[in-house]
């Protein structure tokens, strides 16, 4: 039975399921550009630099919405608030990943 918190070893151990592991390994490397968390839904920002409005569950940035009107500045700002306040996990819908 697949248990995804056996993680790389499970695929490791199982040739087979190489591609299938590709894929899952593209899906999830959304990367929130302010605190690092690698599991959002979408990619926070497309090629041309439009923000998906998806809320990071983790430190609660708004990609599209918190970051106007000058975006590399409010990352930088929201950044510095979100360790501020000591790295809280921001959503109540979405568990924190035990790391
Ligand atoms: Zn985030």
């Amino acid at each position: 039975m697949f248990s995804p918190t056996r993680g790389q070893a499970y695929f490791d151990s199982q040739p087979g399921k190489i591609v299938q592991n590709e894929r899952r390994r593209k899906r999830v490397k959304h990367i929130c550009p302010i605190c690092q968390y690698d599991e959002l839904f979408e990619e926070p920002y497309d090629e041309d630099g439009v923000g998906s409005d998806e809320i990071c569950p983790c430190c609660g940035f708004q990609f599209g919405c918190d970051d106007f009107p000058e975006k590399e500045e409010q990352i930088k700002n929201w950044r510095k608030k979100w360790i501020a306040s000591g790295c809280k996990w921001f959503s109540c819908t979405r568990t924190a990943p035990s790391n």
